[in-house]
């Protein structure tokens, strides 16, 4: 029988992880790849994707085409969003034009249905080229790609996070991944949940600059307190109220 591990388990780790952001539905099925990620576009790095989803569909009620709101004139496109009342119509009105003239001009065209075909280096590369959408967009776009008996995607991000946080050994299999993350990947979070645990690997856990005085699981990882050293570490845990949560566990 396999020793159990001394690390955290998935569904504490997980909920250190979460955050409002990461609230992303699976897309809807009258939603295409353009839509989706203007969405995410909207949305941006801390907004409610809900309400950056009914910008998305307000416009797409109200023109013909997405062409027709690349090229109206922004007062029009603020307007239809206000009587919709989504908040920062303004603001909201110009990422939707601004975002739909970068696909086009990258493209010539605004069809980006491709991206669920293409892998998901190639899906980045896309996003990046935008230069406006979040750090969760590409892992919400790796499970929109996903087909019917499809296991749910397990990175190298994810492998090297698990492995430095003390949950899984050094270099973990796809399958341990996923055997650990299982409650997490089956429950009706699950999407949450991927986003949330891709965008920590991903983003704040670097392979090669990880920023462990800004991670949310300093307190528990072996790894981040070796990078930084005893005091460093001490002192980060301090500034970002790891400190009192790790006391209050104790107790
Ligand atoms: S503390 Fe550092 S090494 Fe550990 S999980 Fe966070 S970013 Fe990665």
């Amino acid at each position: 029988m396999a020793k159990a591990s001394k690390g955290p388990a998935a569904a504490w780790l997980i909920k250190r992880l979460r955050s409002d952001v990461h609230k992303v539905t699976p897309r809807k099925r009258d939603m295409n790849a353009l839509e989706r990620v203007m969405a995410l576009v909207l949305q941006g790095p801390e907004g409610s994707y809900s309400a950056a989803e009914k910008a998305v569909s307000s416009l797409k009620a109200h023109f013909i085409h997405w062409n027709e709101v690349r090229v109206s004139r922004a007062f029009e496109v603020a307007d239809v969003l206000a009587e919709r009342r989504v908040g920062n119509a303004p603001e909201r009105a110009e990422a939707a034009q601004e975002y739909l003239r970068r696909v086009f001009g990258l493209q010539n065209h605004l069809e980006l249905d491709w991206l669920y075909d293409a892998s998901s280096e190639r899906r980045a590369q896309l996003l990046d080229s935008i230069e406006m959408a979040p750090a969760h967009a590409g892992p919400v776009l790796d499970l929109d790609a996903m087909e019917e008996g499809d296991l749910i995607p397990v990175s190298t991000d994810m492998k090297r996070f698990l492995s430095r946080v003390g949950a899984l050994p050094p270099s973990p299999g796809e399958k341990q991944v996923r055997s650990f993350m299982a409650s997490q990947f089956k429950n009706k979070d699950f999407f949450a949940n991927f986003v949330a645990l891709q965008v920590q690997a991903g983003e704040v856990c670097d392979s090669k600059h990880p920023h462990c005085r800004y991670c949310p699981v300093l307190d528990v990882c072996p790894h981040g307190k070796k990078m930084l050293g005893k005091d460093a570490w001490s002192a980060a845990l301090q500034d970002s109220g790891l400190a009192a949560k790790k006391k209050a566990a104790r107790r």
